[in-house]
């Protein structure tokens, strides 16, 4: 490897007016400014043609929902029609409800805080921590990481012929690896939970912005991704299907929004009438920016293609892993396999590099950003590592010593939308 360790401690940057102020980058070899971010796993940049309507919205920006004056009208219309655009990009079914969240982290909370009574949930360890620790008041089988797409629907199935007849259940599955990119088997796995009774919510955080979503055709109950790695800016999500357990729950926040009658009790209490629509979850003033930024970027997604997105893309990781492959060093991480089917997230780990100082060497030698360490999906990425891999501060790369050599692992992550 030609990664030079001065690189690593030495701080040459650039200043760049970024809104009026000074901001300062640090500069790769040549004195080119780093700004190549292969990190698109973690936040995507958003897409021009989404920048562009948000600024043309700007100067119609209005409260939603409340006011009569024809501002707030129209960001009313905008919000309403920003669900259909969603219900359609992922093709929901019609009496599916489409519920505005800040996140697929805070879509899946949702999910967990509306189960029914005594409900069961099923994970497999390899699931980003958004998707493994929401279901904190069910009981949870937490299975073991399969080698096989095959061995993951047949490990569902075993759990849940164990499970308590007749009870509720639901099943958690992401649609594409976070660290190693992998295609999950979702459909398998709906037909697996259906035929035992169970519902499925599928994390479609990593799956949504490469590839095409269509609860209807893929079975599953409901399915959760974010705008920020969908070509949107932060701060909104989606949580999208069954309206039953969602309209039978307590709201996730309750307040304004939410209801749709509130009147005094004679004896000092007060009564609540709930909305039985998305809006039930919905309390307080919405991100109405954020939501049009997510149903425009699923048009612009529609627009493009998917088969040109995804063909695209698939260029891209045979091109990246054909030359990672040309490094002796690399080990490239995968659960299912080389030939599995994937995303462009591609995990690794380079003998003899601690990866965090890997990862500051490419920032800094090279202008490339990427991720280092267990990408909150620590079980998978302990699993990948056969267990060698170190505890990390939160979420990110672990402390460690200059020179001292860590097995945690590196991803680099694109997509073909921009
Ligand atoms: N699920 C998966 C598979 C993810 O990769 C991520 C984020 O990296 C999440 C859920 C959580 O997304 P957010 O941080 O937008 O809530």
């Amino acid at each position: 490897m030609s990664v030079s360790a001065a690189a690593l401690d030495r701080p040459i940057c650039a200043s760049l007016p970024v809104l009026g102020k000074d901001v300062t980058v640090p500069l790769v070899t040549g004195g080119e400014v780093a700004y190549a971010a292969l990190d698109y796993a973690a936040s995507a940049p958003a897409l021009q043609r989404v920048w562009d309507d948000v600024a043309a919205y700007a100067p119609y920006y209005g409260s939603v929902h409340r006011g009569a004056g024809y501002l707030s009208q129209l960001s009313t219309d905008l919000f309403e029609s920003s669900r259909r655009t969603v219900a359609e990009f992922l093709g929901c079914r019609a009496d599916d409800q489409v519920v505005f969240t800040r996140s697929t982290t805070d879509s899946l909370n949702l999910l967990a805080a509306a189960l029914p009574a005594d409900c069961e949930v099923f994970v497999f360890e390899t699931e980003h921590h958004a998707s493994l620790l929401p279901w904190r008041d069910a009981r949870v089988t937490c299975l073991d990481a399969p080698r096989t797409p095959g061995q993951a629907v047949e490990s569902l199935e075993r759990a849940l012929v164990g499970r308590r007849p007749n009870g509720p259940a639901l099943v958690c599955v992401t649609g594409a690896s976070n660290v190693t990119g992998e295609l999950w088997p979702v459909r398998e796995l709906a037909a697996a939970a259906h035929a035992h009774g169970a519902r499925i919510v599928l994390d479609a955080a990593q799956l949504a912005p490469h590839h095409p979503v269509d609860i209807t055709e893929l079975d599953v109950d409901w399915a959760a991704f974010s705008g920020h790695k969908l070509y949107a800016p932060f701060g909104s999500g989606v949580l999208a299907g069954r309206a039953d357990w969602l309209q039978d729950a307590e709201p996730y926040l309750a307040g304004g929004g939410a209801s749709r009658k509130v009147a005094r009790r004679t004896d000092g209490g007060v009564d609540v009438e709930w909305h039985t629509t998305a809006a039930r979850h919905e309390a307080g003033s919405p991100n109405v920016i954020g939501v049009y930024s997510i149903a425009s970027a699923c048009k612009a997604l529609t627009e493009a293609g998917f088969g040109t997105l995804v063909a695209r893309e698939q260029h891209l990781v045979s091109v990246v892993r054909a030359g990672l492959a040309e490094v002796p060093e690399v080990r490239v991480l995968s659960l299912f396999g080389d030939d599995a089917p994937r995303v462009g997230v591609i995990s690794f780990v380079v003998e003899g590099w601690n990866s965090s100082h890997f990862a500051a060497a490419l920032s800094a030698e090279y202008g490339i950003g990427v991720r280092d360490g267990l990408f909150c999906a620590h079980p998978l990425v302990r699993t990948l590592l056969g267990g060698e891999a170190r505890d990390p501060g939160e979420c990110g790369a672990p402390e460690s010593e200059p020179g001292e050599k860590s097995l945690n692992a590196i991803r680099v992550s694109f997509g073909a939308g921009t």
